[in-house]
């Protein structure tokens, strides 16, 4: 039976902290509804310190942000985003457009639509995270999608330049040094000076994540991207420390970001701990990962794969890395994940900076019943029909009739009944 070696925060402790997240995010986004700009720009000065008259950024201002950057610095970027774009583009060719007759004279059919208007969020309050804009921008181009904005907060008190250089290089076509709720809000809503959009994408912290969910409905959304997680699924083909460094890799997100080892190894488990509280000791970016490691990281132990696969299904996991003697068991069996890394040359930061798939993935749990941001989230696939001959309509109409009169729907019913009567000749009572 699997074990818990060490556990995180409590359902109910996570719940409490969602709660207070809920209530500042409604009042802000009610907050943002009704006085447009001056709302967000109060929220702006606020939480990022951050102020002026037109938070849509010139273009002298990306121009700069673009060749600010070193040759080395625009070739990585430039790589990434061939990559992203590569695999965005096969998988848009590998989306069908159908069209088939299903009965003699009847023909259905399906196309996928973009949006006309995405708002894309590229985080930056810990870290500048410029392979969001790679992973939003890029994908909703690939889709076809012909307005593309976004937005990310400012970085030490100014527009975070490497991002707005790979927004840019992306091909957005308006660029807003704005953050958090405001940015969110904003883009969904409209203001006086940012005219609304028609879905929101893109991953972002607590405040972004709820914002979005909240606004679902209004506006598309993609996914619920909050906090990363990670999780680790090991045997003992490999070390402690390659399973701490997978673990803390993603845990310097921040101090909510959950990490979990699954193993049927108590040693591994109990080398992986010791190798955490090490690594701790020297990694720069300690004041994120311990808290979350302390917080939320846990180490269970199982008996076989087929438990470690259950387990890891049940948490719904954003990144799985899987590093066990056949890691294509996991990629054949696990049915909850955002994205699975398989085998101990690969790794999770490559799935977000540069190998290609898309890093906007679903957390909390929502693994379940989504997979990540790709080109197809971009697309409404619209259906429709087309009658041809009057055997089909008459055909069709007949028992279009009848169901209706099942339902109760009268008028349902004569839709049917004038066209077999029009086309099919025959006498049916209105
Ligand atoms: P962020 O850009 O998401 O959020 C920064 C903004 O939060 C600020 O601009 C500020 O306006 C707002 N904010 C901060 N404190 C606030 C408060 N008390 N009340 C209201 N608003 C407040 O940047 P971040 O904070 O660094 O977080 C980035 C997040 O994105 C991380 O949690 C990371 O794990 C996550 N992420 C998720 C995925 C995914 O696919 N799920 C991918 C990449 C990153």
């Amino acid at each position: 039976m699997a074990t818990w070696l060490k556990r995180g925060a409590s359902a109910e402790a996570k719940r409490d902290a969602d709660r207070k997240v809920r209530d500042i995010v409604e009042a802000a986004l009610a907050d943002i509804e009704a006085r447009g700009d001056e709302a967000v720009r109060e929220m702006s000065v606020k939480f990022d310190g951050w102020d002026r008259e037109d938070y849509r950024l010139t273009q002298a201002e990306i121009d700069a942000c673009v060749e600010g950057l070193t040759a080395q610095e625009r070739k990585d970027i430039e790589f990434a985003q061939a990559q992203v774009h590569n695999f965005a583009q096969i998988q848009r060719d590998s989306m069908k457009e159908v069209e088939v007759e299903t009965l003699p004279g009847v023909t259905l059919g399906h196309k996928h639509i973009p949006v006309n208007a995405a708002g894309c969020y590229v985080p930056g309050g810990k870290y500048p995270l410029l392979a969001s804009a790679h992973m939003s921008v890029i994908t909703a181009k690939v889709a076809g999608v012909p307005r593309v904005i976004t937005c990310a907060p400012p970085f030490e008190g100014k527009p975070a330049d490497k991002i707005v250089a790979a927004q840019a290089m992306a091909g957005a076509d308006e660029i807003y040094a704005l953050g958090g709720i405001q940015a969110i809000g904003a883009m969904a809503l409209g203001t006086q000076s940012i005219g609304a959009v028609d879905m929101l994408v893109g991953p972002g912290n607590a405040f972004v994540a709820e914002a979005k969910r909240q606004l679902f409905g209004r506006v598309g959304i993609d996914l619920f991207a909050g906090p990363t997680e990670t999780m680790v699924i090991a045997d003992e083909t490999v070390d402690g420390e390659l399973c701490a460094t997978d673990l803390l890799g993603q845990a310097e997100h921040g101090p909510e970001s959950p990490a979990i080892l699954i193993t049927n190894s108590e040693k591994l488990a109990r080398d992986t701990m010791r190798e955490v509280e090490r690594l701790l000791e020297i990694l720069p970016t300690a004041d994120y990962a311990r808290p979350a490691w302390e917080n939320f990281g846990e180490v269970v132990v199982c008996d076989s794969y087929e438990e470690m696969r259950n387990v890891a299904d049940d948490y719904a996991n954003e990144h799985v890395q899987v590093m066990t003697e056949d890691p294509d068991y996991f990629l054949k069996n696990m049915t909850n994940y955002g994205a699975l890394f398989l085998g101990p040359r690969t790794n999770v930061s490559y799935g977000d900076k540069v190998i290609g798939t898309n890093h906007t993935l679903p957390t909390k749990k929502s693994a379940r019943y989504t997979g990540g941001l790709w080109v197809g989230k971009f697309l409404k696939t619209c259906t429709y029909q087309r009658v041809d001959t009057d055997e089909a309509t008459t055909l069709v109409g007949e028992y279009c009739s009848r169901l209706c009169a099942m339902e109760g729907f009268a008028g349902h019913g004569e839709q049917a009944n004038i066209r077999v009567r029009r086309y099919g000749g025959r006498n049916v009572p209105y």
